[in-house]
């Protein structure tokens, strides 16, 4: 019998608790989920389980929070390891339903620092979630990060909205360039490891 690997594992970094250590179960305000967001992403980046990436699972209508995710590629070792597929999943594992959007559920929606890479794209349109919170969705994460995400769709919004995902743009962007921004200067230092694959050469 060939030897194969049977499970692999990925899970949010220990720092996590320390994180939501002050973060109440409800958080009823779009940009104060976003802040919580981008706080997770800058802190990941730094603390160099991935990359500068965060989201978040929350009741849409509530503001309870059902999951955080964090893009933990490097230290899980995983490629598709990237933030909101931890959150989607780990908000299916806590509700019991790999449809979020599922009878008896009420709506939920994903919190993003960023427009979802094609991957993510995806995961985002199975997920059953009924909206979609982003800071922003234009090509400065590309330029800035230097990450590759993907040949996207140009109606990628419009695909969402008629799937019932409603796409909420512009939450807090400036804050979410900043966590860039910071990234790209530790890039340019040589003290970060972009994951893109085969080094980002074609
Ligand atoms: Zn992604």
């Amino acid at each position: 019998m060939i030897d194969v690997a049977k499970e692999y594992r990925v899970a949010l970094p220990a720092w996590i608790d320390e994180e939501l250590a002050d973060v109440p179960a409800v958080v009823p305000g779009r940009e104060e989920r976003m802040r919580l967001v981008h706080r997770l992403a800058d802190r990941n980046w730094r603390a160099g389980d991935g990359g500068p990436f965060a989201a978040l699972v929350a009741e849409r209508d509530t503001g309870r929070i059902v999951s955080v995710g964090v893009n933990v590629v490097l230290a899980s070792g995983v490629s598709s390891a990237h933030a909101e597929v931890l959150a989607l999943g780990l908000a299916q594992r806590a509700t019991g339903s790999w449809d979020l959007g599922g009878e008896g559920l009420p709506a939920h929606e994903l919190v993003v620092n960023w427009r979802p890479c094609v991957q993510c794209y995806g995961a985002t349109l199975w997920s059953g979630v009924r909206g979609l919170v982003i800071a922003g969705a234009g090509p400065e994460l590309e330029e800035l990060t230097t990450f590759d995400e993907g040949p996207l769709r140009t109606d990628w919004a419009e695909q969402f909205e008629e799937r019932g995902i409603e796409v909420v743009g512009d939450v807090l962007r400036e804050e979410a360039l900043t966590v860039f921004r910071a990234y790209r200067e530790a890039v340019d230092a040589g003290d970060i490891v972009v994951y893109n694959a085969r080094g980002g050469s074609k």
